[in-house]
């Protein structure tokens, strides 16, 4: 069955939100970020980026590049709350919406050209988030979600592209193989030793060439770079969530034990979600007593992947829900509303010492398990 997919990405998000709380900024070159001689690029405006300036680059690099860029600092409580004011009015009037990270949604709206043809329906569905929340936003409208992405990314900034069905193949063609999602810095430096920069190219050779030098994912780009991709809008509440269950051997009150394990089941949760580019939003504690009486209790928080927030926010709610000082036969924690996102975004909230820390501990988990490396505090 031909669908109608959308995909929506606000541009430049954190920039624009900031414009929004303080509208001398606009116009202006600016970048979000770390201010500190150490900080990096989180994203830049515009403005900023015709000087060379782009994400995850030094400060110090980008401000010999634009002297005179505006530094601001980030606010992810903000972001959260702008981002969840974007998802509410898309839920409002689509009931298929996947959101894939802190600015990014996908739609499955197949079905709604009866009524109102879906081209008129997603702009206005873009007015209506303008000028709802003041935030700039580009729209792509296809049969699939690759093609939808690539189509905002050629809307941007601030506009919106339709490709008809059938015509995915030639609206692919002339762009750069940059361009497909799955390519990034290290594949995009293999293809274009084999001498490929076009999508038209990959469309021009065989699967099993791609195969041959990429595997699986070579087989994955040569559909991309022909338009085919069946992949599902995934519903929001059906995104996976993360959890761990700590049952004790003999049931405790000793706060120093339940404390160690809360804090090792968070990092470890915390080090699966940045493994997996992810950020929570909603933390959920939940103590079962030696009765077997189970009491649950759940937070929504600002997007992180961070140990050191979620930490502070297990406690709290440890904190409200264990008010019984009854023996406790098992205690678990759960992430969920997770989206795609990187935890570079927590930087600003985030010393760098807390990074460079969580990202050294990283490193040595993948390399020698997880259990090899905890934080001092929960030993
Ligand atoms: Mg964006």
């Amino acid at each position: 069955m031909e669908r109608n997919i959308v995909h929506c990405d606000l541009d430049t998000f954190f920039v624009s939100v900031a414009r929004l709380q303080n509208s001398a900024l606009i116009g202006k070159p600016m970048i979000v970020g770390g201010s500190s001689d150490r900080g990096v690029v989180s994203s830049c405006s515009y403005e900023a980026r015709k000087f060379g300036i782009h994400s995850a680059m030094p400060m110090r690099l980008a401000l010999q590049l634009c002297r005179e860029a505006i530094i601001v600092k980030g606010d992810y409580d903000e972001y959260s709350k702008y981002s969840n004011m974007v998802t509410e009015i898309i839920k409002e009037r689509t009931p298929l919406v996947e959101k894939a990270s802190i600015d990014e949604h996908y739609l499955d709206i197949t079905g709604m050209d009866k009524f109102f043809g879906c081209w008129q329906w997603t702009k206005e569905l873009r007015q209506s988030i303008i000028k709802e929340t003041g935030l700039p936003i580009s729209f792509g409208l296809s049969a699939n979600k690759t093609v939808s992405k690539i189509a905002t990314g050629t809307a941007k900034p601030c506009g919106e592209r339709q490709v008809n069905i059938g015509l995915e193949k030639n609206f692919l063609a002339p762009l750069s193989i940059k361009k497909i999602p799955m390519v990034g810095e290290k594949t995009y430096t293999l293809l274009r030793n084999m001498g490929i920069s076009k999508i038209l190219t990959l469309q021009q050779m065989e699967v099993f060439t791609m195969q041959r030098a990429l595997g699986e994912n070579g087989i994955s780009i040569w559909k991309k770079a022909n338009g085919v991709d069946d992949s599902p809008v995934v519903p929001y509440h059906e995104q996976k969530s993360m959890s761990k269950d700590h049952t004790f051997e003999t049931d405790t009150i000793d706060m120093a034990v339940l404390k160690k394990i809360l804090f090792t089941m968070i990092d470890e949760l915390a080090f699966d979600l940045r493994k997996d580019v992810k950020l929570t939003s909603c933390l959920t504690l939940k103590i079962r007593y030696s009765n077997f009486d189970t009491h649950t209790k759940q937070i929504k928080i600002p997007y992180t992947s961070s140990e050191r927030v979620l930490s502070e926010k297990i406690m709290l709610l440890f904190d409200k829900l264990y008010t019984r000082r009854m023996l406790i036969r098992l205690i678990g924690v759960k992430f969920s509303g997770l989206i795609t996102g990187s935890y570079q975004v927590d930087l600003f909230n985030d010393t760098i010492k807390d990074v460079s820390l969580s990202s050294a501990m990283d490193h040595i988990r993948l390399r020698f398990g997880v259990d090899k490396v905890l934080r001092g505090i929960s030993l």
